[in-house]
């Protein structure tokens, strides 16, 4: 709880991977009556300062929060998360695009690592829409695919959510592969 150094540094490993670009993604932690957020604008390997916002108000302190705040409020009030995650995964966006089935069931690596995956249609970045929508979600699954736009997790802490976006990009390659080979997973003996 309240833990930002960890989350300056999961920021700073999602911009490394390559799932988000310098100024997208956010990231958020649970602290007391609301959570740390990471701040708009600000290039994501140089994060030093956090912007807190309250659950009841949605009112924040310190810098200016990420425009997806609303929807980490919306996860934390419908789930007992530590942290959330939010980053802009291609190849899981483009999975989903192409329609592929991404079971977490199917590989060892997904299997342990998370729970389940939900998806929400296109809706724009920042909005109630979205974060209602993300909400909703995540009391059935603790990784969300956002189509057209990326996706969210949220764990125990922010290595558990970062673990889980990463092993979603993980499912999402050997799912773009297996389309490519036509064969699916099902059809093997
Ligand atoms: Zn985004």
């Amino acid at each position: 709880m309240c833990d930002a150094g960890a989350l300056i540094e999961v920021m700073k490993s999602l911009y490394q991977k390559g799932l988000i670009t310098v100024l997208s993604g956010n990231a958020s932690v649970r602290c007391g009556k609301g959570f740390l957020i990471t701040p708009s604008g600000v290039p994501k390997n140089k994060i030093s300062e956090l912007a807190f916002v309250d659950l009841n108000t949605l009112g924040w302190s310190g810098p200016k929060p990420s425009i997806e705040y609303r929807m980490h409020a919306e996860i934390y009030k419908n789930t007992d998360a530590g942290a959330v995650v939010h980053a802009h995964n291609p190849k899981a966006v483009l999975a989903a695009r192409l329609g592929a089935e991404l079971d977490p069931e199917q590989y060892v690596e997904t299997k342990y690592a998370m729970k389940r995956i939900a998806f929400v249609p296109e809706l724009e970045a920042g909005s109630s829409e979205l974060a209602e929508a993300v909400g909703e979600a995540s009391r059935r699954a603790d990784v969300v695919i956002l189509k057209g736009h990326g996706a969210v997790a949220w764990g125990r802490d922010p290595y558990d959510a970062l673990n889980k976006l990463e092993a979603l990009e993980y499912l999402a390659e050997l799912s773009i592969l297996e389309l490519s080979f036509n064969r699916p997973s099902r059809e093997r003996t």
